[in-house]
């Protein structure tokens, strides 16, 4: 069994729990897109792991782990992570962790090039993670990149590196940020990729043969659906394809390989950084905050929130094939007494059942609200979905037809037994 495994929101939904739960019966874990800005934290045997651009069967024996050549990989940001995790006692080695030679590098010159952008784009900005990520898929997309096969050839690699090196440091002259020195780049990247080195393959080739010899392949999704580059709600997104599609370009794998793509959403939603937010909502903020809730793994800032939107959702389970829902965080709305779901826009005095384009559109899409009752109870000692209360199930049930897919998983509290199973695949 294949699964895809995608966020439906604008991340953090808690794909970390399904993921792991996933992991345990998988042979292959899989990343297909995104860099190291993505990751979450696994507790695993009580012991805190924070995983940024490695697959999460990496704290499993006898998993394979593939990063594969959809994900851009910072060599310098990889290594110091392996090593984060070597010191905690988790064995790195070449046959748990296999890295696509075909994966384009984030260079120390793209982290500053991010910085550049946002300056350039002054009130207008993304709020990206300034690792490089953008940068590294414009390289990509306009040609000039590197790989990591050009890696392995040390004299083209720093030859073309010069090249990139000179025309970056005309865009960062620009801004007054620091500029580089191609060569103390160079010794940089190509010192960390040493570690490396042993893991990079052919990945397609070794997915391929795992996919003929019948393994159960977990695609890792990072990020969210609607910071998808092409489905998300752009400009306010990330440079790749976090959508069920990505998982396929990302890693050679082809459609024909995937058995079933779970959609991770909360049963509310958040978001962080700029851009849309139709059902943005400050009484259910201040009453999520108030228990503590949603505020950022890192840098502790506290997440915006809003009702569950079905637009959103609907047009997520539609651009990723999405076969099963997981829907988490359910146990964040157990005290709320009349709860809303977001099921169409107004935009002008039209209705929408799916987002616009027009980026000038959403400032005036007005939510079309259905009010629901609450559960007013504690679920977050439920093991199993009947033992929800029944508005519950009734919101579960409402949430599942207005985006025609079935519920797979219900979240109720961070804990490996707090994630119900509905139905299997
Ligand atoms: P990701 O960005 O989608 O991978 O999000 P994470 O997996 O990092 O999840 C964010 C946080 O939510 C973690 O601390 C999880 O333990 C927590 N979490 C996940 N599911 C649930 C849930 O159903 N209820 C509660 N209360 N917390 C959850």
């Amino acid at each position: 069994m294949n699964t895809i495994v995608t966020g439906l929101q604008w991340g953090d939904e808690g794909k970390g729990k399904i993921v792991d739960y996933l992991t345990e019966s998988a042979d292959v874990v899989v990343r297909g897109q995104g860099g190291n800005n993505a990751g979450h934290t696994v507790i695993a045997k009580g012991t805190k792991y924070v995983l940024h651009l490695l697959p999460s069967g990496i704290l499993w024996d006898g998993k394979t782990n593939v990063i594969g050549n959809g994900v851009v990989l910072d060599p310098i940001g990889l290594v110091a992570e392996i090593e984060r995790l070597e010191g905690q006692g988790i064995a790195i080695t070449p046959e748990k962790l296999l890295i696509s030679d075909r994966c384009h590098v984030v260079l120390p010159l793209h982290k500053e090039l991010d910085a550049a952008r946002e300056a350039a784009l002054g009130d207008r900005k993304i709020g990206t993670t300034k690792r490089g990520i953008g940068p590294a898929y414009a390289d990509k997309i306009n040609r000039n990149g590197l790989r990591v096969a050009d890696l392995l050839d040390e004299s083209y690699f720093r030859e073309m590196l010069a090249h990139r090196t000179a025309e970056a440091n005309e865009v960062l002259a620009r801004f007054d940020l620091p500029t580089f020195d191609a060569e103390q780049q160079a010794d940089e990247v190509l010192a960390a990729f040493a570690r490396l080195r042993p893991h990079v393959t052919n990945t397609i080739a070794s997915l391929h043969k795992s996919w003929k010899a019948g393994d159960n392949i977990l695609f890792e999704g990072a990020q969210g659906s609607l910071l998808d580059i092409d489905y998300g709600t752009f400009p306010f997104v990330t440079s790749s394809n976090t959508t069920a599609g990505g998982a396929c370009t990302g890693t050679g794998l082809p459609p024909t390989s995937i058995d079933q793509v779970i959609g991770v959403c909360k049963a509310y939603t958040t978001r962080v950084g700029a851009g849309p937010f139709p059902s943005a909502d400050e009484g259910l903020s201040d009453y999520l905050h108030d228990l503590g809730r949603e505020f950022g793994a890192t840098t502790g800032r506290a997440r915006g929130c809003g009702w569950l939107d079905a637009v959103l959702l609907r047009h997520g389970c539609m651009v990723n094939g999405t076969t099963g829902l997981a829907v988490t965080n359910v146990d964040g709305l157990d005290q709320y007494e009349t709860l809303k779901i977001c099921v169409g826009y107004d935009i002008d005095g039209t209705r929408h059942d799916l987002p616009p384009a027009d980026r000038h559109a959403w400032d005036r899409a007005t939510p079309i609200y259905e009010e629901v009752p609450g559960w007013m109870s504690d679920t977050t000692g439920c093991t199993h979905y009947d033992d929800l209360p029944e508005n519950t199930k009734g919101y579960l049930r409402r949430l599942s037809e207005l985006c025609d897919t079935p519920i797979q998983f219900v979240g109720v509290g961070p804990d490996r037994v707090q994630t119900l199973v509905v139905a299997t695949g």
